[in-house]
């Protein structure tokens, strides 16, 4: 498979279903790639599940009706050269050609390590909200909720629509910044409605600021979580406990393609173009703002893309809305330092290559760690530790290898 495309956009989540959208609007020859059979990314995961959100269905539609490529299913697993990307898709591989590219590749959710945090049924809450609208089943259980950020109230209240009993929410901001936050909702209607609805329905649901976990307990199965304020500790009992730091970046492909990185997240101009000539980000990867901020910061990049400096520069003062909304969820959300003391020795950091925090200690920095224990190079390629050691250990990795996605070792060869 070798394909040209004026236009490529990676991600078919809210940042690039819009960018799409906007490029093949402005008349451009447009593929949008997503390594998952859905479109819609994190939020939306697809027309089924998206179709009760009014939102998600426009988009999806406005899509649908562009001349813009679909190709899901296919996952961009290196850069071999400038304006050449290198996929997988079907059990086959190919290359597909780009004079304009868009990064929308989005977050994962961040884990921080602590005593029992790989015990089963210790899950990310996004993670668990994922599988939980594929169908797996949670009605009845006991589920603590925990970490931090808005997401664990969208969680908490999707657990509850299919049945969970939702015991406490955990969150590890300060009430004080949590109220401020709410505050400035005031100037995000749409926002404070959303969220004033879900506290409605979590009404009997405990959400205590200020609180986090210490401690996960269970033999084949987590069954108790150790939470604490600072000055008190007590252990509840749970059937799964859900918790996750907020979210980070996917910033790989933008590493391997050599845009700049700030403080974890691609640098852009106003256009959402990075320091690399012809290449353009959105969404989360720029910063953690949520589905409308990336829809914005989306056709901002796609009309830019396509030359259409009229219509992206229309959506500027949104945007400026949005980022204002985003600095305010990291300043709520913010993570206090006690959390980077949860691990103990024998907190294993690195699950795949089973690395505990004491023998990581002991190395300089990623380079060092990987070269002498395998650190961050099993499966999950540093996906999981990667985040947890920045945020415990100060560490950052030196450099992007190919390829970015688990990939079969032909389609690398064929390069
Ligand atoms: C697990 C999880 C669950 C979430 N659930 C919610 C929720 O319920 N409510 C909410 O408000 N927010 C949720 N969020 C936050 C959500 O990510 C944002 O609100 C918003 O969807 C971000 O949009 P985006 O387009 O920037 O990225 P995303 O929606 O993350 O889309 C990025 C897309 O890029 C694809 N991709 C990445 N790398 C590659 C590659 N190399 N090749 C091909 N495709 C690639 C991914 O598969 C994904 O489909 C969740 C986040 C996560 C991580």
């Amino acid at each position: 498979m070798t394909s040209h495309f004026e236009i490529v956009i990676i991600g078919a989540g809210p940042a690039g279903l819009a960018a799409a959208c906007a490029a093949a609007e402005s008349d451009k020859r447009v593929a949008l790639i997503d390594d998952t059979p859905w479109l819609g990314g994190q939020i939306w995961r697809g027309q089924q599940t998206s179709s009760s959100i009014p939102q998600a269905r426009q988009w999806i539609e406005r899509f649908r009706r562009s001349s813009a490529t679909l190709l899901d299913r296919t996952a961009v697993i290196a850069v071999p050269r400038p304006g050449e990307l290198l996929v997988e898709r079907e059990g086959g591989s190919g290359e597909i050609h780009w004079e304009k590219l868009v990064l929308a590749t989005g977050a994962r959710e961040l884990f921080l390590p602590f005593p029992g945090w790989t015990l089963p049924g210790v899950i990310g809450p996004g993670g668990l909200q994922a599988l939980v609208k594929n169908g797996w089943p949670v009605r009845g259980q006991r589920v603590v909720v925990a970490g931090s950020g808005p997401l664990l109230f969208a969680v908490a209240d999707g657990l509850q629509h299919y049945g969970a009993k939702v015991t406490t929410i955990a969150e590890q901001a300060s009430w004080n910044r949590v109220v401020d936050f709410g505050l400035m909702l005031l100037g995000h209607p749409s926002k404070l409605f959303q969220a004033a609805a879900i506290k409605w329905r979590l009404r009997d649901v405990p959400y205590r600021c200020g609180v986090w976990p210490t401690k996960a307990e269970g033999t084949e199965q987590v069954r108790r979580v150790t939470l604490t304020d600072g000055t008190r500790t007590w252990s509840e009992d749970c059937d799964l406990l859900a918790c996750g730091f907020g979210l980070e970046p996917n910033v790989e492909l933008p590493l391997a393609l050599g845009c700049e990185v700030t403080d974890g997240f691609v640098r852009v101009s106003k256009w959402q173009l990075t320091t690399v000539a012809g290449v353009y980000a959105a969404g989360q990867l720029t910063g953690i703002g949520g589905a409308d901020c990336a829809l914005t910061e989306g056709q901002i990049a796609g009309y830019a893309a396509a030359g259409n400096r009229a219509r992206a520069e229309s959506l500027f003062a949104q945007r400026a809305s949005w980022h204002h909304f985003r600095s305010a969820l990291a300043e709520a959300f913010a993570l206090r330092p006690q959390l980077k003391t949860l691990a103990s020795d024998e907190t294993v950091v690195c699950r795949c290559e089973d690395v505990s925090f004491g023998k990581m200690k002991l190395f300089n920095g990623w380079r060092d760690a990987k070269l002498q224990s395998r650190c961050g190079m099993g499966p999950c390629q540093g996906r999981i530790c990667g985040g947890a050691a920045k945020a415990i250990l100060g560490w950052t990795p030196e450099s992007v290898r190919p390829p970015v996605l688990p990939a079969q070792v032909k389609s690398l060869i064929s390069t």
